[in-house]
């Protein structure tokens, strides 16, 4: 049949999720895959999540350019599903559909004041440093002496980081230049990372030891919180093991003269705190702006997994000018016809395949929910191609002949909506590259649709 020769597939999301799900797809001789995207440009969190102190990890984007430059697949920027076409008019124009759109929102905290500025997400933090077009009225106030940081996973060490590395070291990132002008003019002396539970149960990895060799900072561990800890140790798996040795060590051993005089002269620094629950961000004086959050203090039960924090009854202050919540990010359901479920946040599915919907799937953070590294992405999205490759070769998706994005082109162009392709995408990464020129950085990165789709002549 037809869809034997040409099955037309697309990929909704150009994240890690996206680009690796169409790599495994395009493994199929014939099949062509198209992958829209809302931003104008490609790469979701590579570009606008990953910190600009991480360009290694970014090397990815080699991965999905080859990719995208692949005579069967195609790249549509600027293309909002669930807005500018629904998931139905794609499932009418495709053999299938893959939903692979990542996490869009935040957990919220949900306690009082949560509204007050000076409280802000650390999702639209790193949005605003990473150039994201929606976060870019951010204006986080570093004019305090500490700031607050609810969580203790690897996103929570990034903003913390960004928070506190010399500015000059920042210089030749593709940090935005508003956000490294705001970041020179920082105040923020010390940053306080809040978790509920205890050293074992943080949720960042290795990546700590960065954070420990900062220049310019110090880490404040109370060595109480490690007390029987070495005992613990022992029957934990290895990464963890490696992970609290490194606190471990950090907290109660003396440092050698090196780093004590390193840390003498450190300007700034950092510290965890655990076993503490936030209750409330507590007002300034005029009730206008956040002046620092109230934690509950808790002690664990319950045993490996299933350990939680409970409270003991006692309460501390403590006071800060800036709170950014770290808790989590958030799918949200893309279009009604999606089954999605909102407890977990995700689109329920067996390995990728949408329950209860034939010739629909889904991939990465939408998947699994929103955790995991590329890595995690890539194995989970590879599996998703395959699941749907085999539903293929069985027969298990509409046969005959399908449209494809000549179907969806039509739909777009009466809505007004004009896509940006990959080699759009092309010319505004020279742009980019060519205004990092001169100052050092690998890029600048444009930070306006509006200017993006000016300088494409859209
Ligand atoms: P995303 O990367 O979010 O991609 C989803 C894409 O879908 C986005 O481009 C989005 O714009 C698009 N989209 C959303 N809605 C629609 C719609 N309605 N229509 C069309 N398109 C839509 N991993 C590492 O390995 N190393 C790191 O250093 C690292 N740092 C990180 C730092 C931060 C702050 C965060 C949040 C994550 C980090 N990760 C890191 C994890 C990594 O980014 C994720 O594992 C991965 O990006 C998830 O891929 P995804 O494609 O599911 O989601």
């Amino acid at each position: 049949s037809t869809q034997e020769k040409t099955p037309q597939i697309c990929v909704v999301g150009s994240g890690p999720a996206g680009f690796y799900t169409a790599q495994h797809l395009l493994k199929h001789p014939q099949a062509h895959v198209d992958i829209y995207e809302k931003q104008p440009v490609p790469f979701g969190l590579v570009r606008f999540g990953v910190a600009p102190d991480h360009p290694e990890v970014k090397n990815v984007i080699n991965t999905f350019t080859q990719t995208a430059h692949s005579g069967r697949c195609a790249f549509w920027g600027n293309v909002e599903v669930g807005r500018d076409v629904t998931v139905p008019e794609l499932q009418e124009a495709y053999h299938a559909v893959v939903l692979s759109y990542g996490a869009e929102d935040h957990r919220a905290l949900e306690i009082p004041g949560e509204e007050l500025p000076g409280v802000c997400s650390a999702r639209a933090f790193v949005g605003w440093y990473n150039g994201l077009p929606e976060n870019q009225e951010l204006e986080p106030d570093l004019s305090c002496d500490t700031a607050v940081i609810l969580g203790q996973g690897n996103v929570a060490l990034d903003v913390a980081r960004i928070l506190l590395t010399p500015p000059e070291h920042l210089e030749r990132t593709d940090i935005t230049k508003a956000a490294l002008g705001v970041l020179r003019q920082s105040r923020v002396k010390t940053v306080w990372l809040v978790g509920r539970r205890g050293p074992l149960q943080v949720a960042f990895t290795i990546k700590l030891r960065e954070m420990i060799q900062l220049p310019g900072a110090r880490p404040i561990l109370d060595p109480v919180d490690f007390l029987g800890l070495q005992d613990k140790i022992k029957e934990v798996p290895r990464p963890r093991k490696r992970l609290t040795e490194l606190l471990l060590r950090t907290a109660t051993e003396k440092p050698g003269p090196a780093e004590a005089a390193r840390q003498a002269s450190a300007s700034r620094a950092w510290g965890l705190r655990f076993f503490r629950s936030p209750q409330q961000v507590l007002p300034s004086p005029d009730g206008r702006r956040a002046a620092g959050v109230r934690l509950a203090v808790t002690r664990l039960e319950g045993v490996d997994e299933a350990t939680r924090a409970v409270p003991t009854g006692d309460m501390e202050d403590l006071p800060c000018g800036l709170v950014l919540s770290s808790i989590g990010y958030k799918s949200r359901p893309v279009d009604p016809s999606v089954p999605f479920d909102s407890k977990l946040g995700v689109i329920p599915n067996v390995e990728g395949r949408v329950m209860d919907v034939p010739g629909l799937y889904c991939s990465g953070w939408v998947k699994r929910g929103p955790t995991g590294v590329i890595a995690t992405t890539m194995t989970d999205s590879f599996l998703t191609g395959q699941m749907l490759l085999q539903d293929l070769k069985a027969g298990l998706l509409p046969s005959g002949p399908r449209p494809g994005y000549a179907a969806i082109q039509a739909l777009l162009s009466s809505r007004g909506v004009r896509p940006v392709s990959f080699s759009d995408w092309e010319k505004l990464d020279a742009e980019e590259v060519a205004r990092g020129q001169g100052t050092g950085k690998p890029r600048e990165k444009l930070v306006d649709p509006q200017e993006m789709l000016r300088l494409l002549g859209h």
